[in-house]
């Protein structure tokens, strides 16, 4: 498999930057995994919109998925011109039911709630969902191809279920939202420093960190992550392919 990242920020980007989205490739297969602000116009220079498979939104915070609503129009204007037929399976948590009365449009997606005891097969790639701990419905997310494994983490706070679901992922992204500094009981996000233990007491293979929110130096974030991993860490650049 191959993942670019398209977006690394949250809540909100930098100058010229994007929130979270990551784009999952094997062979011919795309799967967008989280279409924040900023990820349409940067996917667009991998591929076309109706090239995807299949999104998968983990939440529906706006960083999340607020190009989705900008999305749904490049989609519905190309079925509108002949230039693509069907609806692209759009997973999502579907509790706030205004919002996601807003997704469609052209029946551009087919919205498919995301269900945590079934999995997805998508051309032979085995997808699997975790309920995370975050403010609103929110779920990891688990690409398996023959023996490699991908985790993303999406936003939450500390839980061991995340532990558990990374267990010897071969590339764990995990976010790190918020330093130790800002954390409080109400926090919804990772520490760096978080990350790493969970990255360690799942003896993940490859952490790479993301969702930096641009009130942090990155440099902060490495140093926090070192604290409580001693393998390699990285820090997600955009637009950049890893391969797992
Ligand atoms: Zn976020
Ligand atoms: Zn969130």
């Amino acid at each position: 498999m191959k993942l670019t990242v398209i977006g690394n920020n949250g809540p909100y980007p930098k100058a010229g930057g994007a929130c979270s989205g990551y784009l999952l490739e094997e062979k011919d297969t795309k799967i967008l995994i989280d279409c924040g602000n900023g990820v349409l116009s940067a996917l667009l220079n991998i591929c076309d919109a109706e090239e995807l498979d299949a999104v998968l939104l983990s939440h529906l915070h706006s960083d999340h998925m607020s190009d989705i609503l900008i999305l749904k129009y490049a989609i519905g204007i190309k079925k509108s011109k002949g230039k693509f037929s069907g609806s692209i399976p759009l997973y999502l948590p579907m509790e706030d039911e205004d919002l996601v009365n807003r997704l469609n449009y052209n029946d551009a997606f087919k919205l498919i709630p995301i269900n945590e005891e079934e999995g997805l097969n998508i051309n032979g790639l085995e997808i699997e969902f975790k309920e995370m701990q975050h403010s609103v419905k929110t779920y990891a997310i688990k690409v398996k191809n023959k023996d490699k494994v991908f985790v993303y983490s999406a936003d939450t706070s500390y839980n061991e279920g995340l532990v558990e679901f990374a267990d010897e992922a071969d590339f764990f992204l995990c976010e790190s939202g918020i330093l130790e500094n800002d954390k409080n009981e109400n926090s919804n996000h990772l520490t760096p420093a978080e990350a790493g233990i969970i990255a360690t007491k799942a003896k993940a293979k490859r952490l790479v960190l993301t969702h930096f929110s641009p009130e942090y130096r990155l440099d902060k974030i490495m140093n926090e992550a070192k604290e409580s991993y001693d393998s390699v860490i990285e820090l997600s650049e955009a637009m950049k392919t890893y391969f797992i």
